[in-house]
């Protein structure tokens, strides 16, 4: 694999080829990056192995950014919503993923949903129109050993190319199935019942290594939220998505509870080791331990982002919020992502990247989309939308300056290339939780608050972005 190269020399084998930048992949991300790339005047090859006899188990077109799914591009608010915050920011950089939306979009109340043709089509039709970029349906074998690449192959990465990332960043470094943990927001914990601590206190945190945040139940606690699960409604697996079989650590938590009712309290809700100092008594000062304990562990170096230790699950969302609301604690928790189980392909970003999305020790290659560890159509976009910038920026030899880390951009942008703890790294949606907390505004108008200081900031920084290449 080869390293960084020389930047003229780089430059000059790219013309060569006649495009400056290879983008892999002309599903959401791929099309937004090379629209961001042609319309600041490089060139730009986009490969999409739909069309060339290649699909993946789950387009059912050739059409570029198909939807595989929902329709919706979710809340459009940009007042209250990080997602809609994101659109807003998006708009502000003439996305065409938000300008195809646009023409396509149909009725749905305060959320932005589109026709999916007519959307594909729009996107289609404006960079096959496009003077600077050249859409080739063929599928990419391997990572490009020279030249500027965006890699934006999508949760279902082909997997000859899955198989060249693996060689470039090692076995461990890419996942195929995500084994998603429900992810609360601090401040909704309540600390009068719950306590940090780790077991046996070997903890590794600053002040006194309290690493997790432990929810206590009792025998009758514990026996009814086993039962709970049992009884949930689960999700099922796609019937290509059956076969992927999860390792036996990321098994979801009702399979476990269906093995015994014991089961997690050996495993994830393990008590041993974990004294409750609510439960103390003159003859147990240090406190008592609880019949089981859920765990929560860090999740962001923001602190406002907490995971349930070895929760992951395929139940129904509102199955989880219902039975996660009955551990003692989590009474009132506001939920930044639920848990879920998919068929997806994903690096650990938060240390194979640099913070331009560049893989480290081959920084002709960027990595966008989902293939990075976000989650969503507009936040594969967003990303999409952000490499494509990075490498307009780099092929102009300008310095690129990170959008601001209290906009939408900017948190989902910290996240993904090294926040988000790499241990744990899963696939995130865009939420407030990734944002610089504000801790000082009344807890109605925070999100307000939010998204008022997100604008102000971006807009200042779009301001300050010295004008590339129209
Ligand atoms: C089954 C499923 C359902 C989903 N539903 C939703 C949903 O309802 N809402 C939501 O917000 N998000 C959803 N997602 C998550 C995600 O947002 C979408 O998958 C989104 O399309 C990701 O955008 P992307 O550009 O990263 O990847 P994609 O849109 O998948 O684009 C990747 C492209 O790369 C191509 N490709 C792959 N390998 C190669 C190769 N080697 N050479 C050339 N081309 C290649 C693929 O054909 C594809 O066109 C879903 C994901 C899956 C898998």
């Amino acid at each position: 694999m080869a390293t960084s190269l020389d930047r003229k020399a780089w430059l000059k084998q790219a013309h060569a080829m006649d495009f400056d930048v290879h983008i892999i992949g002309g599903g959401l991300a791929g099309s937004e990056a090379a629209w961001q790339l042609a319309r600041r005047g490089f060139k730009v090859r986009l490969s999409e192995m739909r069309g060339s006899g290649g699909s993946t188990d789950a387009h059912q077109t050739d059409g570029l950014a198909e939807l595989v799914c929902s329709n919706s591009f979710r809340s459009d608010d940009d007042e209250k919503n990080a997602v809609g915050l994101l659109h807003h920011e998006m708009r502000r950089l003439d996305s065409l993923i938000m300008r195809a939306g646009e023409v396509a979009r149909v009725p749905a109340g305060s959320a932005m949903a589109v026709d999916r043709d007519v959307f594909s089509a729009e996107v289609q039709k404006a960079l096959e129109n496009h003077p600077n970029v050249t859409v080739v349906r063929e599928r990419v074998d391997e990572l490009p050993a020279s030249g500027m690449t965006i890699v934006a192959t999508g949760p279902l990465t082909a997997p000859s190319l899955a198989q060249s990332i693996v060689k470039v960043t090692g076995e461990d470094r890419l996942a195929f199935f995500d084994a998603i943990a429900p992810i609360v927001h601090r401040e909704s914990i309540n600390m009068d019942v719950c306590w940090m601590a780790a077991r046996w206190d070997k903890g590794t945190s600053e002040g006194g290594g309290k690493d997790y945040i432990n929810c206590p139940m009792t025998k009758e606690q514990y026996l009814a939220f086993h039962q709970g699960l049992l009884d949930a409604e689960k999700g099922e697996f796609k019937e290509w998505e059956a076969n992927t079989p999860y390792f036996e650590g990321c098994m979801p938590i009702e399979v476990m509870a269906e093995r015994g009712v014991e089961t997690l309290r050996f495993g994830p809700m393990k008590p041993v080791g974990l004294d409750n100092p609510h439960w103390a008594t003159p003859e147990h000062p240090n406190g008592r331990w609880a019949y089981a304990v859920v765990q929560l562990r860090q999740d962001n170096k923001l602190g406002t982002l907490w995971n349930m230790v070895g929760f992951q699950t395929k139940m129904k969302y509102a199955e989880q919020v219902r039975l996660f609301r009955t551990i003692p604690g989590l009474e009132n928790a506001e939920f930044a992502r639920l848990g879920g189980m998919h068929r997806n392909t994903f690096i650990n970003s938060p240390v194979l990247l640099d913070r331009q999305l560049r893989l480290k020790g081959a920084e002709h290659i960027r990595f966008a989309g989902q293939v990075t560890g976000c989650e969503g159509y507009v936040e594969s976009s967003a990303i999409g939308l952000m490499a494509g910038m990075m490498a307009a920026t780099e092929l102009a030899g300008r310095e690129w300056t990170s959008p601001p880390r209290t906009s939408a951009f900017g948190a989902l942008l910290a996240h993904v290339t090294g926040d988000a703890e790499a241990e744990t790294y899963q696939p995130m949606n865009i939420n407030f939780g990734l944002f610089p907390p504000l801790h000082d505004v009344n807890k109605k108008s925070r999100k307000e608050a939010y998204t008022a200081r997100g604008k102000a900031d971006f807009g200042e920084w779009l301001a300050g972005l010295e004008a590339l290449p129209a």
